[in-house]
């Protein structure tokens, strides 16, 4: 898979469990705060110096600052958890496989 297409893979999967987060946590659809969330990390994506690009997860580098990096497992962990007790695995699993 192309990098770009791999980008925007990560990029859908971060902004569903996103939405998942801010809508139980804000009450929002995605407010100022998770949409300049998703900026970034499309920036660091798009920035990522590595071809192709290794999971994040398994990277050296982590490029994220580490408020940034914070949230986004919170995020992670809240929406997998709201996943999880809705039966909604398939979203889990793409994280993971991704
Ligand atoms: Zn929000």
């Amino acid at each position: 898979m192309k990098s770009e297409a791999l980008i925007e893979r990560d990029l859908k999967v971060l902004r569903r469990f996103t939405e998942v987060f801010c809508r139980e946590k804000h009450g929002r659809e995605l407010c100022e705060e998770c949409r300049g969330l998703l900026a970034y990390a499309r920036e660091r994506l798009e920035k990522c110096p590595f071809d192709p690009k290794p999971k994040c997860k398994s990277c050296k580098v982590h490029c994220y600052q580490k408020e940034q990096r914070e949230r986004v497992r919170e995020i992670m962990r809240f929406s997998g958890m709201y996943f999880v007790k809705r039966g909604r695995l398939d979203w889990l699993l793409r994280y993971f496989l991704s």
